[in-house]
């Protein structure tokens, strides 16, 4: 059995990992209605590896937000006023208070692996996520890999420059692999913010629980989590998933290509022309399955891309589907968002310059306090 740790830091990561607890909990069969009522209280969570989750936020709100996620694994770290969307101040909070972080870590004993779950652009999560895979790995040697949310673009100046700088930081740093999800790319899922956060969420959540199945399963042709290590370990570094679940009968093959078209992806790229390494793993009753077809659509990724594991998991009475991991060369998308940053970052300069152009002015004002004109 694989030993799992999955971190949500700040508050985009506390709400997704509240949702992989919440369908964690959905799954059993003694719990039929979806998180609903007491099912809360009289269920437990239902994962298929030891997976132990822990939530980090400095601002105690969101923590009491969560409602899947034991009171056990949320941890306050304390600072007066937050740490607003400031990266350099989250930074410091991090180093005062990373003694807190890694005990609660260490308590949970050993791990095969952990994910970090955060956004790239908000304060908390995003200062804190890179030195917090920086100290893991520094006395661990499991993979550590952060799933990362990158904002909506018109959030602001200061969101995208945080995006791009904690990007950064992730790729120059010990993070054996950074997948993204992206919140702009899935907003089609429409509604208010928090009903198009919530579906976003829980697209992620369902994927992930997916995919830790799929790492930890005693069935036959089964990826597993030397393989998932092999496929994130190409690329650029930069990984995103595709999934796709039928509903109601469809060939594999259409499965497979749903998972792998915009409509099953956290992240906009055409898999054909960025994708580096794949795995696909295919779930579902025996009849849904067909090798010819599942071999055919394989053989058409990896002739485009290179190497692509693939796993199957019979399911009786399931309807058929799909998750593929795809690391990526290149992120046209990623791309644009760093034009995007670096002028936020200018627009943030010039801010500054005419509040310093402002002030001089004052001061200039100022010289003649206490005189009276002469005429
Ligand atoms: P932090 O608590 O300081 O780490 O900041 P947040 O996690 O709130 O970061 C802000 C970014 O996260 C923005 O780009 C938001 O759009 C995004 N965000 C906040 N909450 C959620 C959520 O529940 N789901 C998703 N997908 N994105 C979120």
């Amino acid at each position: 059995m694989l030993n799992v740790l999955l971190v949500g830091n700040g508050q985009c990561g506390n709400r997704i990992l509240d949702a992989v607890n919440k369908h964690a909990m959905n799954r059993g069969s003694n719990v039929k209605e979806a998180g609903g009522g007491l099912s809360k209280y009289f269920s437990k969570h239902n994962y298929q590896s030891n997976v132990q989750t822990i939530a980090i936020n400095t601002a105690i709100n969101d923590l009491k937000e969560m409602k899947f996620t034991k009171a056990k694994d949320r941890i306050h770290i304390k600072n007066l006023h937050g740490v607003g969307a400031n990266r350099n101040i989250g930074k410091e909070v991090f180093e005062q208070q990373k003694g807190n972080i890694l005990k609660a870590i260490e308590d949970r004993g050993n791990f095969d692996v952990a994910f970090v779950v955060t956004s790239a652009s908000g304060g908390t999560g995003s200062s804190f996520t890179p030195p917090l895979i920086e100290e893991i790995k520094k006395s661990h040697n499991f993979p550590v890999y952060a799933l990362v949310i990158l904002p909506f673009r018109e959030e602001g100046t200061l969101y995208l420059q945080n995006a791009a700088f904690m990007l950064k930081e992730l790729r120059e740093g010990p993070c054996d692999g950074i997948i993204l999800a992206d919140n702009q790319y899935l907003k089609t899922i429409g509604g208010s913010v928090q009903e198009a956060y919530d579906g976003i969420n829980s697209m992620i959540a369902k994927r992930l629980l997916f995919l830790l199945d799929s790492l930890d399963s005693e069935m036959m042709m089964v990826t597993d989590l030397g393989d998932f290590k092999t496929v994130m370990s190409g690329g650029a570094g930069l990984a995103t998933i595709g999934y796709y679940k039928a509903e109601n009968d469809m060939p594999i093959r259409t499965v497979i290509q749903n998972c792998l078209s915009p409509r099953g992806l956290l992240f906009s790229t055409d898999v054909y022309k960025e994708g580096g390494r794949a795995m696909i793993i295919l779930k579902g009753d025996k009849k849904y399955l067909s090798m010819e077809e599942i071999s055919n659509e394989v053989e058409k990724l990896s002739g485009a891309i290179g190497h692509v594991f693939k796993g199957v998991i019979v399911e009786n009475g399931s309807m058929p589907e799909a998750l593929c991991v795809l690391t990526l060369n290149s992120a046209e998308e990623l791309e644009s968002l760093y034009e995007g940053a670096i002028q936020a970052i200018g627009m943030e300069k010039d801010k500054k310059d005419r509040v310093r152009k402002k002030k001089e002015m004052e001061s200039s004002f100022m010289t003649i306090d206490g005189m009276d004109p002469e005429y």
